[in-house]
């Protein structure tokens, strides 16, 4: 099997983190023409330089996902820069930790309009191009803890599972017009945030992962790539749990 998407040009939203890098990365070895999105100009220009320096050419744009205005802009922009866009990774996405209990509505509110909202703000200016050309892919990530919940992220969870209530509804809407909409729910993978934690509570999160270890940005990027694959194309609305078996469905 082959996987080949040249020509097709792909939007990754923060693709200067962890994950979203090895998606970029990925789409593009099998020849997407791939843009991103960042908030931090320093690390996005460091970013870029690296990846020239090993070959990648991507476009990047400052727009905050949580722009509405921005993003249809943007948009616009890459549809100029690279042509129309066929593939959309809603990737960006923070976690801002408390209980439920110390909760500011702040707290509630960023990680919902960053993490959410988003989905509406990067994706609707671009699903009408996909549906009039008959060809689309919007794959959404989100994460083992809104399948599961967690403490301390109420926000986080709630915005995580409501992108797959996104997927379903938009998948069902858009199916007979070529394009696929899917979820992926990543487990703990071995990200710099994830590195970050004291290594005797990474140790006791990896206990509880019956593989063993963390997962890799790229064994994300995999995933998504076949995702945006034609090979995939009978696959819509559903929800990949890839966290190492730590969580069932
Ligand atoms: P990361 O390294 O912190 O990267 C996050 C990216 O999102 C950065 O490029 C960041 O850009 C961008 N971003 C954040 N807020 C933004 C905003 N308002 N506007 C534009 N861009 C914004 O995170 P990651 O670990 O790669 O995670 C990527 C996705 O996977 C997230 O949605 C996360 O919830 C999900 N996930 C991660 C894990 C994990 O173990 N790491 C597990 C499950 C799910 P700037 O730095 O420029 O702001």
């Amino acid at each position: 099997m082959k996987i080949d998407l040249t020509g097709k040009v792909a939007l990754v939203t923060g693709g200067t983190g962890g994950i979203g890098a090895a998606i970029c990365e990925y789409l593009a070895s099998v020849g997407a023409k791939v843009a991103t999105n960042y908030r931090n100009e320093e690390k996005a220009q460091e970013w870029l330089k690296e990846t020239s320096s090993r070959g990648f050419d991507f476009k990047a744009y400052q727009v905050d996902v949580t722009d509405t205005e921005g993003c249809a802009k943007m948009a616009g922009q890459i549809e100029e820069d690279l042509g129309p866009i066929d593939i959309v990774v809603n990737n960006a996405g923070i976690t801002w930790d408390t209980t439920f209990r110390k909760m500011t509505k702040e707290q509630w509110d960023t990680v919902l309009k960053i993490n959410l909202d988003s989905l509406y703000n990067v994706t609707h200016p671009v699903i009408e191009s996909m549906t009039n050309r008959g060809w689309g892919r919007v794959i959404n990530i989100s994460s083992i803890n809104g399948q599961k919940g967690q403490i301390g992220q109420t926000n986080y969870t709630t915005s995580k599972a409501g992108m797959h209530g996104f997927t379903m509804s938009l998948a069902q809407e858009v199916a007979r017009k070529g394009v696929t909409v899917n979820t992926v729910s990543p487990g703990y993978i071995a990200t710099d945030m994830v590195m970050a934690v004291p290594e005797d509570i990474r140790n006791k999160i990896i206990a509880q992962i019956p593989v063993g270890r963390l997962g890799t940005p790229e064994e994300v990027a995999a995933l998504v790539t076949f995702l945006a694959s034609d090979h995939a194309a009978f696959i819509t609305g559903a929800n990949f749990a890839q966290n190492g078996g730590q969580h069932m469905m």
